[in-house]
């Protein structure tokens, strides 16, 4: 189980990203985290070694990458995976066959799939739940509830989740909190201050920020509870290789940077596009036009680089996406670079289509991840994709 040094929690954001979970190495002195690509550990002696028995359970890199971003959220104790989807499936370890979780409507397809398909299979129970209204979480709970599971903003509809009401329903149902929060990154919104009981990221996104690799999180501060889950860990086995940990690592260190400047460039982005379609067709939580807006405004302290527009018809949609020259075709999201999408075909094509209709994911729709390049130049490469 990594926990976090205790005094990396009495400095300010910028500074955690930088140093919180490292020390300098002991051999050398060498100031940044080594890649420690080893599988096991020379052991002194019968039961006695450093801490470090086999990469599995432990590695030196991941422990930083753990403990870094365990600060970053205000958490005590980290946990990276393989993947954001791993960590979700880890996380559900933690309940038994009838046990039931409320799942908000909109989370990410790939947890809807594992749900819906794989761990319903083994016995667990879903309800989805339009988390916007924290008395649907409360009408859902029943004596097996044992976790609410929200995501705010969601993608792509920028649903947002009163994480405090939220927090409140479950507790009162003996259900813990989980919230996935990929989108707004701890800069932006600390789901453990709104009572949360664990955080989780696919930092693949944002934390990493730099599209070159796969992983995920979770950040708990219950000793016990993080007693459990370091336990399936090691059982369960998805873990990230060390390169992996040191990459999301350096990325971890300028996070603080990046996201005034996705959160700028986004702000700029959707107030282009309010004007060129009307604003009533561009979701962005920092839109006075967003229904949320100002529940937004209260639970983060910024929005980030994410939008969706809805461009009528499908045919439109393709014009606009295979014009862009810096916005690339492609899925994922939250890296320097700007990319556009299509949810109906790429990142929902798991979600099935009257469930898409029902939830309001149209054929029209495009989503943009607004990068860190200039704005000038975004904004210049929308205006020569919007042309007709
Ligand atoms: C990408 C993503 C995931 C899944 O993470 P992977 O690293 O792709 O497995 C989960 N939640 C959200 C919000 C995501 O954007």
């Amino acid at each position: 189980m990594t926990r976090i040094f205790d005094d990396d929690l009495q400095s300010g954001l910028g500074t955690r990203a930088i140093h919180a979970g490292q020390r300098p190495e002991p051999l050398a002195g060498a100031i940044m985290t080594p890649v420690y690509l080893t599988s096991t550990y020379v052991q002194e002696g019968l039961g006695k070694n450093k801490g470090f028995e086999y990469a599995r359970s432990r590695n030196p890199t991941r422990d930083a990458l753990e403990r870094n971003v365990a600060a970053l959220e205000d958490g005590r104790h980290g946990f990276a995976f393989a993947s954001g989807t791993a960590c979700v499936d880890s996380i559900m370890k933690l309940f038994q066959s009838g046990d039931h979780i409320i799942c908000g409507q909109n989370v990410y397809g790939g947890t809807f799939r594992l749900f819906n398909t794989l761990l319903q299979k083994l016995g667990l129970t879903f309800t989805y739940v339009d988390t916007r209204d924290a008395q649907r979480i409360a009408d859902a709970c029943t004596p097996r509830t044992v976790a609410v599971l929200v995501e705010t903003p969601t993608n792509p509809l920028m649903w947002i989740t009163d994480l405090s009401a939220a927090a409140e329903a479950a507790h009162r149902a003996g259900a813990l909190l989980i919230v996935d929060n990929t989108f707004a990154t701890p800069v932006f919104q600390r789901p453990f201050a709104h009572g949360a009981d664990i955080v989780f990221h696919s930092t693949t996104k944002y934390l990493n920020g730099h599209s070159d690799m796969i992983g995920g999180m979770a950040l708990l501060r219950d000793d016990d509870l993080a007693d459990r889950l370091g336990f399936i860990q090691n059982a369960s086995g998805a873990i990230p290789g060390p390169f992996d940990c040191w990459l999301a690592l350096r990325g971890t260190k300028t996070l603080h940077l990046r996201m005034p400047r996705h959160d700028e460039n986004g702000r700029r982005v959707a107030a282009w596009l309010a004007e060129r379609v009307g604003t009533e067709r561009v979701i962005y939580p920092g839109l006075p036009s967003h229904p949320q807006h100002e529940l937004a405004c209260r639970q983060m302290r910024g929005f980030g680089g994410m939008i969706t527009v809805d461009l009528g018809t499908r045919d439109r949609a393709a014009q606009v996406l295979e014009r862009t020259r810096i916005f690339s075709l492609a899925e994922s999201l939250g890296g320097v670079e700007s990319l556009i999408s299509h949810p109906a075909s790429m990142t929902h094509a798991s979600v099935p289509p009257e469930r898409r209709a029902e939830l309001g994911i149209t054929e029209g729709m495009v989503r943009l991840s607004c990068g860190v390049e200039d704005i000038g130049d975004l904004i210049a490469d929308l205006d020569h994709a919007f042309a007709t």
